[in-house]
């Protein structure tokens, strides 16, 4: 089968899973998106592009985001950064302030929304426009200048951020947050209200894909080590404590955000991008997954 059939077969067979989940509800910005949207695209490293459904609307990436502003942060600081946040995966819920305890502050890794805070917090040390940047970075990664902060979108994150308020006092108070507790959430409810497509996803997350190379420019963004570290990380934490389910499902290196996005990669190949706001139990889209199910079942590719 072509790719093209491929994405058209998994469009029929995930409608199955739609009706079955809930569009993220703590936002009303993120409430009022149809739960019935459903986009996928998927961008090879040798210049390929296909897409299907609602590929090029962009919707919030939410927690897709933390991999950017991880690899952002990243070669700035070097391996010191993991003296701040570990590389385990949490199996806990990805706002859960439980283990935070336990441990002193240091979170567990990078992608549940402690972890993000400190890797935010890296941001202000490094750059002196953090937002500014970072929104600069994921244009130049998707190649797209239309990628966008939805204000809206970061002012409800505001309003309703009792818990990430709450995660990173907590750390302020171990020494672990080192800029303003405010400045640290203004940019991370930002850079949760990034918009972009399933399109533009795919194209940024190629990097990954490359061992830190992006393909069009052949820019070194991260070295091969890093790379291979974040495609690591994406393994074991990106789906939260649904994490071994989507290696044991998918078997690829992927990150989940709430708005339904899900981004995967297959090394030295492509990136695949899926959108559909109807979440599981676990806060990751329902047919999102289960398009990534089938798109390895098809195409036999994946890490294992
Ligand atoms: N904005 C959300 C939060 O911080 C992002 C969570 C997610 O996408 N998993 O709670």
């Amino acid at each position: 089968m072509s790719y093209p059939e491929i994405l058209t077969a998994i469009a029929k067979e995930v409608r199955a899973e739609q009706g079955k989940g809930q569009v993220a509800d703590y936002i009303p910005a993120l409430a009022r998106v149809p739960g019935d949207k459903f986009g996928i695209a998927l961008a090879t490293l040798d210049g390929q592009q296909f897409q299907l459904g609602d590929a090029d609307e962009q919707f919030s990436i939410q927690s897709i985001s933390k991999v950017f502003a991880l690899a952002l942060a990243y070669p700035k600081e070097g391996e010191q950064l993991w003296e701040r946040v570990g590389m385990e995966p949490s199996g806990n819920p990805f706002n859960s302030l439980v283990q935070l305890e336990y441990e002193q502050g240091i979170p567990r890794n990078p992608f549940i929304n402690a972890g993000a805070l400190v890797i935010t917090d890296l941001l202000v040390k490094h750059y002196p426009r953090p937002k500014a940047h970072l929104l600069d970075f994921i244009r130049e990664l998707s190649g797209s200048y239309d990628v966008y902060y939805d204000h809206e979108v970061a002012r409800s994150e505001r309003e309703h951020g009792f818990t990430n308020a709450a995660l990173v006092n907590f750390m302020k108070s171990h020494h672990n947050i080192k800029a303003p507790v405010d400045q640290v959430l203004d940019i991370y409810f930002h850079q949760c209200a990034v918009a972009m497509s399933c399109r533009e996803l795919a194209q940024a997350f190629l990097l990954l894909a490359n061992h830190g190379i992006l393909p069009e420019t052949g820019k070194r963004i991260l070295s091969k080590s890093q790379a291979k570290r974040l495609n690591a990380i994406m393994l074991t934490c990106g789906f939260y404590d649904e994490a071994g389910e989507f290696a044991f499902c998918v078997g690829l290196p992927g990150k989940s955000g709430v708005g339904g996005g899900i981004v995967a990669v297959v090394p030295n190949k492509l990136a695949i991008a899926v959108w559909s706001p109807e979440l599981n139990e676990h806060g990751n889209s329902q047919a999102g997954i289960k398009a990534l199910e089938l798109f390895t079942s098809y195409t036999g590719q994946s890490i294992f």
